[in-house]
């Protein structure tokens, strides 16, 4: 390709990052193969908040439309206190513009399932069931090799494999996955009538609770607390422990936990986080998405970061055929970015876990990190 860094790129890993990156580089004319080591390319079932920034993302690439049928939006966030009074109402910043929701609620398996179409619809060769056993950077293309025993040959390889990248490891960078502390219960369930936005408790018993509507039909509800032990982590039939564990919040999130099925799926997770110092890069192989950062979702940005990285990525290899220049241009347009999300997102971690810190102010740094997302990525 004439004007471009890239001809044949090889992405690693198939979630959000992955499949918005290897749409947006074959809809720029490159030829991309994906391989996802799971047999399908799907998500967990529960729900994602996306504010307007990844809806932007979600624009470029073509398949806005499907995401917001799908979904819930609305335009601006509703903190409570425990006992569900109304403590204030946030509008959402226009985060994608004046054309987009501020924000939108959505199932993680329907977003999935929209990206995973739109992949193959635009001739992404996906390999499932398969990863990379190791990569040869020749200086002027990399071989890589499959775990089927074929080998790719591409002038780029894009690690979007998440938080704990085997193809970070494998070009050397040195990134340390830690706990933040908190840890989170999620869990689908009916949505109430009345629940028009995402709502924030605070002040109860354990550090947050919280829901997104994600359908008309349907809310994820969450509440974050200590970690617990790790027996609990994956998706288990414990709406009882959700139900005890959630006890002392009113209003409609008690309802919701009154409501649940002493059996009902709930996910449980520790939140975790890494950061990769500048570059991403090594030679002919950039790690991006949560690869390179994963952020706590105290903002609900870490998805958000990940799909403009794919948009900024492919805008970035597809200006000019300089492939160092190119890396360096998407580094300087992405890190202070992403940096300041993660730093911000972190603080308010922080700040939950120890409300009484002099000087914490969850509202006032939520806001200015949603108003500094209001620049275009
Ligand atoms: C509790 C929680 C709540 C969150 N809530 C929100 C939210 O509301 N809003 C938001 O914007 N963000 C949220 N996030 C962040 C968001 O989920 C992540 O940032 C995003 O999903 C990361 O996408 P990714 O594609 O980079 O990584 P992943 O989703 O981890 O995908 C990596 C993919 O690579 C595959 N893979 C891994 N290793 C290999 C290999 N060696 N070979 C081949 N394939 C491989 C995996 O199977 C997977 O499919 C949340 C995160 C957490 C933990």
């Amino acid at each position: 390709m004439s004007g471009s860094a890239v001809s044949k790129v090889l992405v690693i890993g198939g979630g959000v990052t992955g499949t918005m990156v290897s749409l947006a580089l074959s809809q720029k004319g490159a030829d991309v193969v994906l391989v996802e080591r799971n047999a399908d390319l799907t998500a967990i079932g529960h729900g994602i908040t996306l504010q307007g920034n990844a809806l932007k993302a979600f624009q470029d690439v073509g398949v806005i439309d499907e995401v917001l049928e799908h979904g819930f939006p609305f335009a601006h966030l509703r903190m409570r206190s425990a006992d569900g009074h109304v403590i204030m109402e946030i509008p959402t910043p226009p985060m994608g513009g004046p054309g987009l929701p501020g924000t939108a609620g959505a199932m993680r398996s329907d977003l999935a399932t929209i990206l995973r179409n739109a992949v193959v619809a635009a001739g992404v060769d996906v390999r499932l069931a398969t990863t990379v056993e190791s990569l040869d950077d020749g200086g002027d293309g990399v071989t890589a090799t499959l775990s089927d025993g074929s080998t790719v040959e591409a002038d780029l390889v894009i690690g979007a494999d998440g938080i704990r990248s085997r193809t970070r490891e494998m070009i050397g960078i040195q990134a340390e996955v830690r706990p933040v502390g908190m840890g989170i219960w999620r869990v689908v369930a009916p949505r109430p009538e009345e629940m028009d936005c995402s709502e924030l408790y605070y002040g109860g018993p354990k550090y947050k609770a919280g829901y997104t509507p994600i359908s008309p039909d349907h809310c994820y509800a969450f509440l974050l607390e200590e970690n617990l032990d790790r027996s609990f982590i994956g998706e288990h039939p414990n709406g009882h422990v959700m139900k005890e564990h959630g006890q002392g919040y009113g209003g409609t999130w008690g309802r919701i936990r009154d409501a649940l099925p002493d059996d009902a799926i709930v996910n449980y997770q520790w939140i975790e986080t890494v950061c990769v110092e500048e570059p991403w890069h090594r030679g002919r192989v950039v790690v991006i998405g949560d690869a390179a950062h994963a952020c706590p979702p105290l903002i609900a940005q870490g998805a958000a970061m990940c799909a403009e990285d794919a948009v900024v990525l492919a805008d970035e290899l597809t200006k000019t055929d300089d492939l160092p220049a190119a890396l360096s241009s998407f580094m300087a347009r992405r890190f202070p970015r992403v940096k300041m999300v993660l730093d911000n997102s972190l603080l308010l971690a922080e700040w939950e876990m120890h409300p009484d810190t002099p000087g914490a102010d969850p509202g006032r740094i939520m806001g200015q990190t949603l108003h500094a997302l209001c620049e275009p990525a």
